[in-house]
């Protein structure tokens, strides 16, 4: 998506080689249309294959799975990272690493919301190490759920987490592929699509 790719080079803040900081846009202050857009470009990747649940994991994917639910006319629903009182219900988890914050935490769905009669697409803000979405692909497989595949805001393609999600045969979609960065310069992996 040429116009995420563009919004990255203007605004993106480049911590370090593996860092990508896009708090003007996406993760802090989210541009509502471009949100939208992003939403619309999963539903048109992803068109035809009768997707009955968006997922993804809070908090920073949870605008993406919403535009991705209100394009594709289905609910959408985030993992927790916290076992919140009100959750009496049976929940599938998953361990995850977060690779921001170097802690490991449990990731919780009710087993209300997702279940063996449903299409899954999985989507979030960035796939870095893999290791959130494969923690959320083990709860689909949990679940029961068909897997249709992951949809990715931004891939930092030189870490392994596209590398493990094919490894586990999931079809992975990112709008906008870093092959690699460093403080004051990126470079895109091209793709066909606009
Ligand atoms: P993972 O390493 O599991 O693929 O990434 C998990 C989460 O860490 C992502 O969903 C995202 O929220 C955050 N993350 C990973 N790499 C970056 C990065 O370079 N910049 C930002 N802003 N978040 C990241």
């Amino acid at each position: 998506m040429k116009k995420l790719e563009e919004r990255i080079r203007q605004e993106g803040e480049i911590l370090s080689d593996t860092v990508l900081k896009v708090d003007s846009f996406l993760n802090h202050q989210v541009d509502t249309a471009l949100a939208l857009e992003i939403g619309r470009e999963f539903a048109s990747i992803f068109e035809g294959k009768t997707i009955t649940k968006v997922l993804t994991i809070e908090a920073s994917g949870i605008q993406f799975a919403m535009a991705t639910g209100i394009a594709l006319n289905v609910p959408f629903v985030y993992a927790k990272k916290k076992k919140a009182i009100t959750q009496a219900e049976k929940v599938y988890t998953a361990p995850v690493h977060s690779f921001t914050r170097q802690e490991t935490y449990q990731v919780s769905i009710s087993q209300k919301y997702l279940g063996p009669d449903d299409k899954v697409l999985i989507v979030d803000d960035f796939l870095a190490t893999g290791a959130a979405l494969v923690g959320l692909v083990q709860i689909v497989k949990e679940a029961g759920a068909e897997l249709v595949g992951v949809g990715c805001v931004i891939e930092k393609g030189f870490q392994e987490g596209r590398g493990l999600l094919e490894q586990m045969g999931v079809d992975v979609h990112s709008l906008a592929r870093i092959a690699k960065m460093a403080p004051g310069e990126i470079h895109f992996t091209e793709q066909q699509s606009a």
